[in-house]
């Protein structure tokens, strides 16, 4: 059967899932470049044709933003992919990246019928390839309504901060997004690497905002340099979606040695500050060991950036087992390949220096699991006199991070939880009427494709309160 005939069911169920093109693990672990190479055309075609056109689609259900899946594989199956670009247009608005990021093995993939006798479609993938082809051809561009008259003021440029902006600029609002850094794009510019999802992709997202109007205006944190306050007098509703981007220390003696740094801050130095280019104005402690604390996402970009700066032995050490390690599964995969040593069931003590306040050793003590706690999972329990003395240069905790009350702090009638996350009603809605939030200020940390499919209802209910507002 060649990729250009239709293949009968049966044909459908002899096609294997496609393999990912990689880049060669000894190479990748010298370079930045992306891991993932994509998939071509005719493996694409070919993937997609894997899918049964289920009637009851109980891949979209596992999508936070319902992606017309089916619809979607059943174009690129037939080579339409300019269709397929439209379908995904519609839905999603940064497949490109999603594509990339989303944890597509515990949402649409997990629900698809193949996985049942075999391996799922590759959803995610197909979705990256239809991104990727759209951004080399000409595509029609979304159509803009009217402008409405009405200023929207989002804060925050990350997932959920683009997507909400571009989707009250193209229901007719004038959108000014307030970004506290120097760039745009939140966790996908400053948090995931270059080699898991490139910078030019977020440049084409951004672009392609502003050609649609969007105002986008850096360096202004909002509670320092604007209040909300300010905001409310100035717009007639707000989106705040700043993330959870507060990082969670070890607490534990020696942490403010030369050389342990929080994930958030390693990974900014490299990501966005550039510091993986010796002529970098900001440096980032290099060493021949460097030891990660954490089993997640973050804890698995920490200790493979590690890597490619040059750490011959990059371990991560967590407190729980593999099972409950919670980093996807790829990652995993990618990091054992790279030559990443996982130590499972120990955790920090303490952070030993030198004379000079550099880092020496982390003293680590073994865990056991015990009883499961308030997330199901088994409790990590110390086993006495088990420390041990693990000899590195650099240590990254990697351990979560928490609301921060910068924003927050300065609008004393936002309401908050205990944890200091944004409260919403079913609007999305703050305690503010004209204010509404999303993604991880709300949520705590998340993924992309959640804050997006935040920044796209609240874009919806915004605009149903101003044009309510104004028929009142
Ligand atoms: P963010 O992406 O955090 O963006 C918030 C933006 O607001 C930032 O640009 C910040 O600078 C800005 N800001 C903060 N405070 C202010 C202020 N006071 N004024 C103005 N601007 C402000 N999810 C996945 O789905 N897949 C993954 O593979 C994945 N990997 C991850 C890897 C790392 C290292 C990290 C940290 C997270 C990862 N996540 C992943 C989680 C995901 O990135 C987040 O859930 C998502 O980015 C949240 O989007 P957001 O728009 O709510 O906030
Ligand atoms: Fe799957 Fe994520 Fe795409 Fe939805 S957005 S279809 S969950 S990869
Ligand atoms: Fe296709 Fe799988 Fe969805 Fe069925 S569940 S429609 S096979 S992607």
């Amino acid at each position: 059967m060649s990729t250009t005939e239709t293949p009968t069911a049966k044909e459908r169920m002899a096609i294997e899932r496609a393999a990912m093109p990689e880049q060669p693990a000894e190479e990748r672990v010298r370079n930045f470049n992306e891991v993932n190479l994509g998939l071509v055309e005719e493996v694409a075609v070919r993937e997609a044709q894997r899918c049964l056109q289920c009637k009851n689609r109980p891949c979209v259900q596992g999508c936070p933003v319902g992606l017309r899946i089916p619809e979607f594989l059943e174009k690129i199956a037939a080579r339409d992919f300019a269709a397929a670009a439209e379908i995904l247009q519609a839905d999603n608005a940064l497949p490109a990246t999603t594509g990339r990021v989303c944890p597509q093995e515990e949402q649409c993939e997990r629900l698809c019928v193949r996985g049942k006798r075999g391996e799922p479609v590759a959803i995610g993938w197909l979705e990256r390839f239809v991104a990727d082809w759209m951004a080399e051809h000409a595509t029609a561009p979304a159509s803009k309504a009217d402008p409405s008259g009405f200023r929207v003021a989002v804060v925050g440029s990350g997932p959920g901060g683009l997507t909400a902006a571009g989707e009250l600029a193209l229901r007719g609002h004038e959108v000014t997004i307030f970004e506290a850094l120097h760039d745009a794009g939140g966790v996908l510019r400053y948090g995931i690497p270059e080699f898991r999802l490139p910078k030019r992709i977020i440049d084409r997202e951004v672009a392609n905002l502003e050609a649609l109007g969007v105002a986008l205006e850096t360096n202004v944190v909002v509670g320092r340099t604007l209040t909300i306050g300010q905001i409310r007098e100035q717009f007639d509703a707000c989106f705040i979606a700043n993330g959870a981007g507060l990082p969670r220390f070890c607490n534990i003696p020696g942490e403010n040695l030369k050389g342990v740094y929080s994930a958030n801050e390693y990974l900014t130095r490299v990501n966005l500050m550039g510091a993986y280019r010796y002529e970098s104005r900001t440096p980032v402690a290099r060493g021949t060991t460097t030891v990660v604390f954490g089993g997640g996402n973050t804890a698995m970009d920490s200790v493979r950036t590690a890597r490619r700066l040059g750490s011959e032995r990059a371990i991560i050490a967590y407190r729980r087992g593999r099972e409950e390690m919670p980093a996807r599964a790829e990652e995993v995969k990618h990091a054992q390949e790279e030559g990443i040593e996982f130590m499972f069931l120990v955790s920090p003590t303490e952070l030993l220096g030198d004379e000079d306040g550099w880092l020496r050793a982390a003293r680590l003590q073994r865990m056991e699991l015990g009883e499961p706690d308030a997330s199901g999972r088994r409790r990590p329990v110390p086993v006495d006199g088990s420390e041990f003395e693990l000899p590195c240069q650099v240590a990254v905790a990697a351990i979560g991070t928490k609301a921060n009350p910068l924003l927050t702090g300065t609008a004393p009638n936002l309401q908050l939880n205990k944890w200091g996350n944004i409260e919403t009603n079913e609007r999305h809605q703050t305690s503010l009427p004209d204010v509404f939030a999303g993604g991880d200020i709300v949520r705590g940390g998340a993924t992309v494709i959640l804050a997006m499919g935040d920044g796209k209802a609240a874009a919806r209910e915004i605009d149903d309160f101003l044009r309510e507002g104004a028929s009142a």
